[in-house]
């Protein structure tokens, strides 16, 4: 038998993706790329906006058209089952099982009871499946979140911040060393990480730990919130250059009204002092961050405001979101709320393309430097090796195509930057 999994959502769900993939390798259940061969095709779905029940509902339309006719088992987990469950069951009656959130336990038994043949034999289970085909491990660190921001349901979804023991973490990362190179920290607020279970910040603590495994050349820390980011940290850094100095630490605004209404706490004067405080300590570090445009409140001088605070402050990778109103549109289907999308999507397209357009800027003052690299694959089509360079985390900030081949075979190289787009870079091996 085979499988096929569709991981939709987010690194913390890809981390799902790959414990349900490891219950089926558990029963000799072979994974496949090509759908149409699959025995099994597990949807792992997010819910976090709007859009992205959207993405669902067209993810199943189109699985459901390619299957037609096929003798096969549809199954959807993921955090639709937290949010819109009812909706969607009426809408894809198709579906063979509704899997809750994370009931790994529940999805054992349905596959015993319903697919596998009586006498299916199970062999341990792995901690996880690696699912990403790059030199990167996720190590999702907690799950779930406290902070309460007023257009999140990510709270009313995963629930409030359960952080994993260090010990187990460690464990999972060992048993993880043959995915990748990179091991990548992963939370909705990693910068709480142990506040629930050694009440205090431990995220030092972790990666403390975590330094000391060989195998991973790189480590990352990614989501960390502005208002819970502790300077006296920068140390770690500092004297660890295996923790890169990429800081992902998502603002959504810098207006003071407008971060007070969204229940958060730092802006502008705040957010200038973290990041210059951060580049004073550190001065090659590489920033990720999001914003959100168009808050109900928002106004023009809050956008100049934003304006300025993105030409003052060095910050590379910069997503851009409207703002969506989801507490008010729970549901999926809620005909006949008023909100008017295509201002806010005239809103993003236009922060979208000023953000690209200051890193046009930037990246053209990268060619002819040097730069840490890592070798990802090779890509038969275009008959090129590709990877990323340090400062691109996985997945968000876009690919390393090398001019040439590599001396050797190690991953880790240095390369000169001969060509630079935003997300685009083609480098000469050194
Ligand atoms: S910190 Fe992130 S996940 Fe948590 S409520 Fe705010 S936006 Fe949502």
């Amino acid at each position: 038998m085979k499988y096929y999994i569709e991981s939709l959502g987010c690194a913390k769900n890809t981390v799902d993706s790959e414990r349900f993939a490891a219950i089926l390798d558990s029963y000799h259940i072979k994974e496949t790329h090509e759908i149409t061969e699959a025995d099994i095709v597990l949807v792992n779905s997010c819910a976090f906006l709007l859009k992205a029940l959207g993405e669902l509902d067209d993810a199943l339309c189109e699985i459901m058209d390619i299957m037609e006719g096929k003798k096969y088992k549809l199954i959807v987990t993921g955090c639709v089952t937290k949010r819109a469950l009812k909706t969607f069951k009426e809408f894809f009656p198709e579906v063979n099982k509704w899997v809750m959130l994370k009931d790994f336990e529940g999805f054992e038994q349905y596959l015993k009871r319903y697919v596998f043949p009586k006498n299916a034999v199970r062999k341990p289970v792995p901690i996880r499946h690696d699912l990403s085909d790059g030199q990167y491990v996720y190590l999702r660190i907690a799950d779930g979140c406290d902070n309460h921001c007023s257009y999140c349901m990510i709270p009313s979804i995963r629930g409030p911040m359960r952080s994993v023991p260090i010990e187990e973490l460690v464990k999972e990362a060992k048993a993880m060393t043959h995915a990748g190179q990179e091991l990548c920290l992963i939370a909705q607020d990693t910068s709480m990480y142990g506040m629930d279970i050694y009440g205090e910040k431990a995220l030092p603590r972790l990666i403390e730990e975590l330094l000391k495994i060989e195998e991973y050349k790189w480590i990352r820390v990614l989501y960390m919130h502005p208002d819970h980011f502790e300077m006296s940290w920068l140390k770690l850094w500092k004297e660890n250059p295996k923790l890169l100095p990429y800081f992902e630490i998502p603002i959504q605004h810098v207006s003071p009204h407008i971060i007070h209404e969204m229940n958060r706490k730092k802006s502008y004067v705040l957010l200038t002092k973290l990041f210059e405080g951060i580049i004073n300590e550190l001065p090659n570090a590489v920033f990720r961050t999001t914003l959100m445009v168009g808050y109900p409140s928002e106004t023009k001088e809050d956008l100049l405001l934003l304006d300025k605070f993105m030409q003052e402050v060095e910050i590379l990778h910069t997503g851009v979101f409207a703002y969506s109103p989801e507490k008010e549109l729970v549901g999926y289907d809620d005909e006949g709320y008023r909100f008017d999308w295509a201002s806010r999507q005239t809103l993003e397209v236009k922060y979208a393309k000023k953000v690209f357009t200051l890193k046009e800027k930037k990246v053209e003052k990268m060619i002819g430097k040097t730069f840490d690299a890592i070798v990802e694959g090779y890509d038969h089509d275009h008959g090129w090796l590709y990877g990323r360079l340090w400062f691109q985390a996985p997945e968000v900030d876009g690919i390393l195509i090398f001019e040439g081949k590599p001396k050797s075979e190690n991953t880790q190289v240095k390369v000169e930057i001969v060509h630079a787009l935003p997300d685009y870079f083609i480098g000469r091996f050194i």
